[in-house]
């Protein structure tokens, strides 16, 4: 499995289906019954470049881990999760597909912040604050943040970052008061999930949510992906250590092995990064098996698959 787009041929045998979007490793199908398949694939991207290399099943744990989520998070937030085997869901898609409710979505990347990495770090060393958000002086590179910080994102064309923005450009985009809305819900989603996340000596140092207006309610539900290494930094509470960048469970692994000289790749270089060889593959499906075997404390070898 991969995550190209199918083809015409499987369109045709699966016509109830029509192609709405494709992003980095994911598509988006709409069906006739006015809902949506998000199908996840098996690439991963490192350092800027999707990989050449797929890591397999990597689309059914990410989605085995989103759901897990939807249910541990269900007291607190409405989700556009319909089914996760469901009949429109055609079998070779099984496990990595979720039938969804299609929501009027709100164009914010609705991040949150516990621990100061990534785009967050930039930002506080070029001017002391993240989003607008001032911060204490004196953090460094994985610094626990006083308290998690909402910090939105505005949502890049294809190809390009997204643009860390203020509340302020938030309140103006949506009215200030979706805009609350969504620092408060995104700020308590957080909160309960790194909560979760730290009972399993997993540190939830940053995520990234989307939400979206149910059409018929107009109310506020949780979309997407969920707290997913693709949408978040876990880091192992073991080996966190304030002052460097901080291992990742996932992409580590893979990381390092592209800047290794057995890569014979220049990650400065405008050059995209070679295959990886079977046993890197291999052993990064690995650490993504153990991230959600660790945090849900299920098998993944339980999860659907295509059936024979
Ligand atoms: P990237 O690969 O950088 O994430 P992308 O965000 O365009 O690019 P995907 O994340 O694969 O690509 O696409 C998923 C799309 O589906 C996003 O545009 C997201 O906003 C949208 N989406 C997610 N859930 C729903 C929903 N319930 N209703 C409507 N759209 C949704
Ligand atoms: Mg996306």
């Amino acid at each position: 499995s991969g995550s190209a787009a199918p083809s015409d041929d499987f369109l045709d045998r699966h016509d109830g289906l029509t192609h709405v979007h494709s992003g980095k490793v994911r598509d988006l199908y709409a069906t006739e019954t006015g809902h949506l398949v998000m199908v996840a694939g098996d690439r991963i991207s490192a350092y800027d470049h999707v990989l050449p290399t797929p890591i397999p099943d990597k689309g059914r744990i990410l989605t085995a881990m989103t759901v897990w989520w939807f249910d541990q998070l269900s007291g607190l937030v409405d989700n556009h999760l319909v089914s996760y085997d469901d009949e429109l869901i055609p079998e070779s898609w099984r496990g990595r597909a979720l039938l969804c409710t299609r929501l009027d979505m709100i164009p914010v990347e609705a991040v949150a912040r516990g621990y100061l990495a990534g785009s967050g770090l930039s930002e506080y060393r070029a001017g002391g604050a993240v989003c607008g958000v001032p911060l204490p002086p004196g953090l460094v590179d994985g610094s626990r943040l006083p308290a998690p910080i909402f910090t939105p994102a505005t949502k890049a064309a294809v190809g390009e970052h997204d643009e860390n923005v203020s509340f302020e450009v938030v309140a103006r985009q949506i009215g200030r008061e979706r805009a609350d809305e969504l620092r408060e819900l995104t700020l308590s989603i957080y909160t309960r999930a790194a909560e979760i996340a730290a009972e399993r000596d997993i540190l939830l140092a940053d995520t990234k949510f989307e939400f979206g207006l149910n059409p018929s309610s107009g109310s506020m539900v949780l979309a997407d992906e969920v707290l997913t290494p693709d949408s978040s930094r876990f880091w192992p509470a073991e080996t966190y250590q304030p002052g460097r960048t901080q291992p990742s469970f996932d992409k580590q692994y893979v990381r390092d092995w592209l800047t290794s000289p057995a890569s014979g790749w220049d990650r400065g270089s405008d050059l995209p990064p070679p295959p990886l060889p079977d046993e890197v593959a291999a052993a990064t499906r690995q650490r993504y098996v153990e991230a959600y075997e660790r945090l849900t404390g299920l098998r993944f070898s339980d999860w659907l698959a295509p059936r024979g």
